[in-house]
């Protein structure tokens, strides 16, 4: 039994909301004091520059909530497991909650946490929140995990997650709040290189944003959902991932709204209730198979021949490899912060293909500048693109990036709107020494015809081709 006079740290990582958030709501029910915290902790100060200064922005905004409700938001920087010890003497809390995770690091981390602080003799609670259904939950028949996504869908979509749950109306605060860092001391621009007044422009920050975005998009967007997601120049999606990589909006409140709109017979529910399935499926395969974030998912790959970084890596990233849809979408990467899905699988394809470049080099460069960076769902995406993963495209099947323009950007207003960007302009960073029009090469660095077979060649010689 709990002391009732004692606090509750709440533990916030991926879950910068109010609404629909188990461990802050049973926290708010306990009729005890809660102290919300933030660590910028060993798993934070691995991410890359973009991740970390979305989340400060994320941060600001639910601190702003959180006082809304007569709360504060703490701020720590700190090895997990010590900090909450040392947050624990200061405020006597005697419990810590906090919504589960399940991306390797995050996990070895959370495990840790656990352990020393159950040994400490604190009480530990941990919720669901960041996915529909815990990996643990879904079940093949045979009581093994999932590797392909179809069967997956077909294991879940007629599952309930149960509805979202409200925002606590109030969060009782303790008679002495702890001292909190602030996040102009954590720097959390520092790395990114690029102007942020740029990429900032691109941002959609916070739960009330993320909120409206989902109620405009099934109002306006889903109708034609099906066709616009693949429309390179369409704005024809949610924008969802940055809210939900952070948690500003929960997977089941998407869910919800998807259902919603099923049972009202609405065209294009179902294709995103799949997609919100997909990002699931990626916790999933991350949860029951660790190494999809690092290393090759088929061990078999580990003999493949790709290369590591490289120069033409290097012209992949600056968008200057010649192949205007490719170098389209890698600038649109570096103003925005993101990527159309369709052109992410396009240069991925590129770089691991026809440039025989290794997959972690473009997952590590999704990883230093997407705001929508998602461990779980970026290298799915990337082992998917290289043909490693579980349910991936066969290496053999290669993208050509013109045909692919052709197809799902015919009047190339994609291609026009991200080569002639001035603000990407704005946004290289010096050492590049870049300028326009100077700058892409007249053929590609390595040509669709060429790098194909060379890719085609190497995988033949691997033995499976
Ligand atoms: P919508 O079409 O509106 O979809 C709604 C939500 O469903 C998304 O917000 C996302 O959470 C989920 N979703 C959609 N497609 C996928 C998918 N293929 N895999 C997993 N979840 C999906 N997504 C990220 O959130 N973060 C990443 O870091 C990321 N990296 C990727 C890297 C590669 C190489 C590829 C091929 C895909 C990657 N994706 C990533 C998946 C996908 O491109 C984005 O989720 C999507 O473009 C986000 O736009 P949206 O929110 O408008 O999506």
């Amino acid at each position: 039994m709990n002391d009732q006079t004692k606090p509750i740290l709440y533990w916030l990582r991926r879950d910068l909301r109010l609404s629909d958030n188990p461990a802050l709501d049973w926290a708010a029910e306990q009729g005890r004091p809660v102290i919300p915290v933030f660590l910028h902790d060993e798993v934070t100060e691995d991410w890359g520059a973009a991740p970390r200064w979305r989340v400060g922005l994320g941060l600001a905004a639910h601190a702003d909530a959180l006082e809304s409700l007569g709360s504060r938001l703490i701020l720590r920087r700190g090895e997990a497991l010590a900090t909450l010890r040392a947050l624990i003497a200061e405020t006597g809390a005697d419990t810590v909650v906090w919504n589960r995770l399940y991306v390797a690091n995050e996990r070895a981390r959370d495990e840790g946490v656990e352990a020393g602080l159950t040994d400490d003799g604190v009480t530990v609670k941990t919720f669901q929140s960041h996915v529909l259904f815990e990996p643990w939950k879904v079940q093949t028949g045979a009581g093994s995990y999932y590797k392909v996504y179809t069967p997956f869908w077909k294991a879940v979509r007629d599952r309930d997650p149960g509805p979202p749950i409200s925002a606590p109306s109030e969060l009782p605060a303790p008679s002495d709040w702890p001292e909190t860092e602030t996040l102009a001391e954590w720097k959390l621009g520092h790395d990114m290189r690029r102007g942020i007044d740029v990429v900032a422009r691109y941002a959609h920050v916070g739960e009330e944003t993320a909120q409206a975005r989902l109620a405009t998009f099934i109002e306006e967007k889903l109708e034609d959902y099906a066709r616009a997601r693949d429309m390179l120049a369409e704005d024809g999606t949610s924008g969802l991932s940055e809210n939900l990589t952070y948690g500003e909006i929960s997977a089941r409140a998407c869910w919800a709204a998807g259902q919603r709109a099923m049972q009202e017979g609405r065209s294009g529910a179902e294709t995103f209730l799949r997609e919100i399935v997909w990002r699931d499926f990626a916790h999933h395969l991350a949860w029951h198979t660790p190494r999809l974030t690092t290393s090759n998912w088929r061990k078999e790959w580990d003999a493949f021949p790709w290369q590591g970084d490289n120069e033409k890596a290097e012209a992949w990233r600056r968008g200057c490899t010649g192949l205007d849809v490719v170098d389209a979408a890698m600038r649109e990467i570096y103003v925005t912060g993101r990527m159309h899905n369709r052109a992410r699988m396009l240069v991925a394809s590129y770089l691991t293909k026809h440039l025989m470049t290794h997959w972690r080099v473009g997952c590590d460069w999704f990883g230093d500048v997407l705001i929508d960076w998602d461990p779980a769902n970026n290298a799915m995406g990337w082992q998917w693109a290289a043909g490693s993963g579980p349910d991936a495209s066969p290496f053999f099947r290669i993208f050509n990036p013109e045909t692919q323009a052709r197809k799902f950007d015919p009047k190339g207003r994609y291609r026009d709107r991200w080569l002639e960007s001035e603000e990407f302009y704005e946004a290289v960073p010096e050492g590049w020494h870049m300028t326009k029009g100077a700058d892409r090469p007249d053929t590609p660095i390595v040509g669709l015809k060429e790098g194909r077979e060379a890719a085609l060649d190497a995988y033949r010689q691997r033995g499976d081709g």
